[in-house]
């Protein structure tokens, strides 16, 4: 899939984890605790996909898509895309 250009593989977390600097929590998952823990969640995944596919992942969504405003910044400048969806009820 890597291979093919018409797909674009993009990172969604290492653990799939709500993308937290304080534990928030979203559908009942526990969310990362700390900025430390926020960027492995981010990055691990980001290594394995440069790994598998020779260059960066340029987006990035967390599990949950739960983000907050510190994590939202760190993926920016980590030079990734934090992307998200609206949900509408
Ligand atoms: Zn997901």
């Amino acid at each position: 899939m890597a291979a093919d250009p018409l797909f674009e593989l993009a990172n969604h977390g290492t653990a799939h984890l709500p993308l937290s600097v304080n534990g928030r929590a979203a559908y009942g998952i526990q969310g990362t605790a700390t900025i430390a823990a926020a960027y492995d969640e981010l990055m691990g995944n980001q290594g394995i996909l440069q790994e598998l596919t020779g260059h960066p992942a340029r987006f990035f969504r967390p599990g949950t898509a739960y983000y907050d405003d510190v994590a939202v910044e760190m993926t920016r400048k980590l030079g990734i895309l934090p992307v998200n969806f609206t949900e509408t009820s």
